[in-house]
């Protein structure tokens, strides 16, 4: 993981010399621009880390061991303006998640994840199989639901997926269940369509948490799309898939920078346990090293 940044920190580190070279720590800054911009962290995210990174090393004295403790200190703070990690919990139960997303972003799985991540947590919680979209979703979260023991609530013969939601929530609410995840459809890329169908069931059900759940590998795009979700239907948080094959690492950064919605949990697997809670000092350790 993170091959760009680890790979190349050594050598940028070394050319930092003693405390009046400045000269020295602009090369170190400009070799960790080259660094940041190949690991796929965005342009705006790259030029205010730098930024602070010089100034603030400029303060406390130019140094190598200086450097390292503000880099670190500079990219935890991106990772943590915009509030909480791993799951929130409503004051009155159930809480309830609508999980968003492209198609093949791992967002069925996700759901999986999530459940199994919070019945292991002793939560009672019920999955709601709204991906009517593409084929195979509801019989993969049925299989899912089966293989961690969570309940699901499907209805074969409605094709309404508004409706669907409805009867869940209504289920997760009656029978005391403490969280409601329920699955969406998504699509090969953003359509009206699709935002519509969101945004419908978004008000239907009146969720307590939007998750997105990114593709860590589709890079800058990651972002952007993250970015029209929050912007046309709102997102509180951000679930990171496929971070296991992630060698670049950038995009948390990116995401967390530019979309302004905290990284909630990382997905590092295909298998049910693989969810961990976004831990921003523990990617920052990945990420440099
Ligand atoms: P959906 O269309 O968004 O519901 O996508 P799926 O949940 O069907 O996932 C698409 C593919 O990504 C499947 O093969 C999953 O096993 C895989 N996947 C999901 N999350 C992860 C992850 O964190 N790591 C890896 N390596 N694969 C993942």
């Amino acid at each position: 993981m993170f091959d760009s940044i680890t790979g190349s920190l050594r050598g940028i580190i070394g050319k930092i010399r003693h405390q009046d070279d400045v000269a020295s720590l602009s090369r170190a800054i400009s070799e960790l621009k080259k660094a940041f911009l190949k690991a796929d962290v965005h342009h705006k995210t790259t030029k205010d880390l730098l930024n602070a990174i010089e100034l603030e090393t400029k303060k406390i004295g130019i140094g190598q061991d200086n450097f390292i403790k503000v880099l670190k200190q500079e990219l935890e703070k991106v990772l943590t303006a915009n509030g909480n990690q791993g799951f929130v919990f409503s004051s009155t139960p159930p809480t309830v998640v609508l999980m968003t997303g492209l198609q093949g972003s791992g967002k069925t799985t996700t759901t999986g994840k999530l459940a199994n991540y919070l019945k292991t947590r002793k939560k009672k919680v019920l999955v709601a199989a709204c991906d009517l979209q593409r084929l195979a979703a509801v019989e993969q979260l049925k299989q899912i639901a089966k293989q961690i023991d969570v309940d699901i609530y499907f209805d074969d013969n409605e094709k309404d997926p508004i409706k669907i939601a409805l009867a869940a929530k209504q289920k997760a609410t009656r029978e005391l269940y403490d969280v409601l995840l329920v699955d969406t459809a998504g699509r090969l890329a953003i359509d009206e369509e699709l935002m519509l169908q969101l945004k419908d069931i978004k008000n239907a059900i009146n969720p307590n948490e939007i998750f997105y759940v990114a593709d860590a590998l589709t890079g800058h795009d990651a972002t952007k799309t993250a970015t029209t979700f929050k912007e046309k239907i709102g997102i509180d948080g951000v679930i990171l898939s496929k971070y296991d094959g992630d060698t670049k690492g950038g995009v948390a950064l990116s995401i967390a920078d530019q979309v302004n919605v905290p990284l909630r949990f990382i997905g590092i697997g295909e298998k049910m346990p693989d969810l961990e809670v976004f831990i921003p000092d523990r990617i920052v350790s990945r990420l440099l090293g």
